[in-house]
């Protein structure tokens, strides 16, 4: 089991995919349940502080492998939403819904459950630290708040110093602070997590950081590595 975490846009799902891929492990990001959560509270209307409603929304998500079998197709209630979550919609909510405390109970157990018994790298914000406290390999990913933000406005097709791509700045780090801020399961380095930073890096270059942080682990982690 490997935990990744980090901040938003620091580069956790391509990292994290391109290390299970080589690894030959699965791959689960877990932001995308936070956001699946959060997308369908905006579509039946349901309030972000209603603990219990949104808590009762949490059965109707699913994440499901996708081509090449990584996790990574969000579905409610049959309807692919895998797109939909990746909005600023969803961004301005996601926290709010993500630091409630029926929110954080049923989505770890629904977390668990799709890591089973491992051979899986996961991504988040408290994996190393309260979701697989037991990781075999724990790694914080980050990069400069600039950084991260030009990243999500070149994945979303926008320039990063236009009015937009601000707007994309002043919510990456309203977010930090939220989710670093929140009393349940705050964004934070496990104690025995291995810091990476990102600036500046190819892809290649953070994945192959990244690896050379896992494999001598993997090698010592009972049963004596990956797959
Ligand atoms: O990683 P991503 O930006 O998709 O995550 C969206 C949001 O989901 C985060 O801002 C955070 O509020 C929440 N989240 C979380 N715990 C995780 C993963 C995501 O609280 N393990």
């Amino acid at each position: 089991m490997i935990a990744l975490d980090g901040p938003g846009s620091s580069g956790k799902s391509s990292v994290g995919a391109a290390v299970a891929a080589a690894l030959g492990l699965r791959f689960f990001d877990s932001g995308l349940l936070y956001r699946a959560l959060s997308w369908t509270a905006i579509a039946r209307g349901v309030d972000p502080a209603d603990g219990a409603a949104l808590a009762a929304l949490a059965p109707s998500v699913a994440v499901e492998a996708g081509v090449g079998g990584r996790l990574e197709r969000v579905v409610v209630e049959g309807r692919d939403v895998s797109a939909a979550i990746r909005t600023p919609e969803v961004d301005r909510v996601v926290s709010a819904v993500a630091r409630v405390p029926q929110v954080r109970a049923a989505l770890l157990v629904r977390q668990r459950a799709l890591v089973g018994r491992g051979g899986i790298v996961v991504a988040g914000r408290d994996i190393g630290t309260v979701v697989l406290p037991d990781a075999d390999v724990k790694i914080w990913l980050d990069a400069s708040t600039e950084v991260r933000a030009a990243r999500r406005a070149e994945e979303r097709g926008i320039d990063p110093g236009s009015v937009a791509g601000r707007t994309i700045l002043a919510d990456l780090l309203r977010r930090d602070g939220a989710d670093g801020g929140r009393a349940i399961a705050p964004a934070r380095p496990a104690d025995d997590a291995v810091h990476v930073r990102t600036d500046g890096n190819t892809l290649e270059q953070t994945v192959a950081a990244v690896l050379a942080v896992v494999m001598p682990r993997l090698a010592a982690a009972p049963g004596g590595g990956a797959g």
